[in-house]
């Protein structure tokens, strides 16, 4: 992750080509501290907003730890086949998949089942799990 990342800018909408206004500034990525500073420009138009500058579709996996959870691939195709058998960790990682699905629209994540969908809803009422999971950016993300 400390590798360099190629950035490319934005600043015509990605729908309609209107010029961005600037939205968030400065930025850092407190997460994966992926180094750079970030901006998010806005389309006044149609309201969508996007990073500017970016980084480049070939850099864009070098953003994220080896450790991310897209990364683990078998788990995906059945949580419960890893190894540990432990229940509680495959429930945490169904979960971890139905709260970004059933939340944030991710549609190419499993579809889990209703009862874990209902968890994950039920979870992300509480306003301290959905501050710990949205990385204190739950205002702005889940509204
Ligand atoms: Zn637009």
């Amino acid at each position: 992750m400390s590798e360099f990342i190629r950035t490319e800018e934005r600043e015509n909408c990605p729908l309609c080509d209107n010029i961005g206004k600037p939205l968030l500034m400065g930025l850092s990525d407190r997460l994966y501290r992926v180094p750079g500073q970030w901006n998010y420009l806005y389309c006044k138009d149609c309201g969508l907003a996007w990073l500017s500058p970016r980084p480049v579709s070939e850099d864009l996996g070098k953003c994220y730890p080896d450790s991310y959870f897209t990364h683990e691939k078998p788990d995906f195709a059945d949580p419960l086949s890893v190894d540990t058998k432990d229940q509680l960790t495959a429930f945490k990682r169904r979960l971890r998949l139905a709260i970004p699905r059933e939340w944030f629209n991710y549609q190419h994540l499993p579809k889990q089942s209703y009862f874990l969908s209902a968890t994950a809803a039920l979870l992300m009422l509480l306003p301290s799990f959905r501050e710990k999971v949205t990385m204190g950016l739950g205002q702005r993300m889940v509204s």
